[in-house]
């Protein structure tokens, strides 16, 4: 019995429009839960249908991803917002939200979206909920100033989804008590192998966010059971179980998300 999960995924990308019934039935096959991440108002109704066809195996978080701040205004944001408090029981977090300086360089679009990511954080404490959190681009600067932002805010339930960055940074995130979460792509980088092995196992998360970031880089888009090769790597890195590995962060991923499986 294979007892493993995706947290961060996007189950509602046009990339699985063809099939996306059959992926998820696959999924079922292998994995115990999922957790698709709505990134605008759009995707978050489709992340929320989706969840109530597939209960108790589809776990939904709600965010505005960072590439999809500058096109909001202030009153459409508020909005969203309303939407997610509104709908605070169907989910299990808010995200991901974030800074992204690979795609987002101008000044003033960075300045908003550290505003609206402020604001996402502020509304995740006033629901209570943990947050999911996309830091790309440019080194280690947004994973650095993301950390300063969610120590600053006050932020207690955190993942750093999707983490790209050494490992002597993610053991400084661990000693704040937040999650780490490693991705498929695990299997080529050798930096994410170090964290896989140093950081305490109790903070330690897995996830493919497909349909990017396939292990296989040959392969047009991920699925979720590729989550298995994160779980394996870990193993490997640790000198433990996969069984061991499994059992450890079903554990974590209950606790930070407060559900059960
Ligand atoms: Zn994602």
């Amino acid at each position: 019995m294979i007892e493993i999960i995706d947290i961060h995924c996007h189950l509602t990308f046009k990339e699985y429009d063809a099939d996306r019934e059959q992926v998820i039935e696959e999924a079922k096959k292998i994995l115990k839960g999922v957790v698709t991440s709505g990134v605008e108002p759009e995707d978050a109704k489709r992340a929320l249908e989706l969840m109530e066809m597939h209960e108790g195996f589809v776990f939904v978080t709600l965010g505005l991803h960072p590439i999809h701040v500058a096109g909001k205004t202030d009153q459409e944001i508020e909005e969203y917002e309303e939407f997610i408090s509104e709908n605070k029981r169907k989910i299990v977090g808010i995200g991901e939200i974030g800074l992204d300086y690979h795609w987002i360089r101008d000044p003033l679009k960075i300045k908003r979206t550290k505003e609206v990511f402020v604001e996402f954080l502020g509304l995740a404490k006033e629901l209570d909920l943990p947050v999911v959190l996309h830091l790309r681009g440019t080194g280690s600067e947004a994973i650095e100033e993301g950390l300063k932002i969610v120590l600053d805010e006050d932020v207690r339930k955190a993942v750093f989804h999707c983490f790209t960055g050494k490992p002597q940074l993610a053991e400084q995130i661990c000693e704040e008590e937040y999650y780490i979460s490693l991705p498929a792509s695990i299997v080529r980088s050798k930096s994410m192998k170090k964290v896989a092995k140093r950081i305490p196992i109790s903070l330690l998360l897995t996830e493919t966010d497909a349909p990017y970031l396939s292990p296989d880089e040959s392969e047009e888009r991920n699925v979720p059971q590729h989550v298995k090769e994160v779980y394996e790597e870990i193993a490997r890195q640790r000198q433990i179980g996969v069984p061991v590995a499994e059992e450890e962060i079903e554990r974590n991923f209950e606790r930070l998300f407060e559900v059960e499986l």
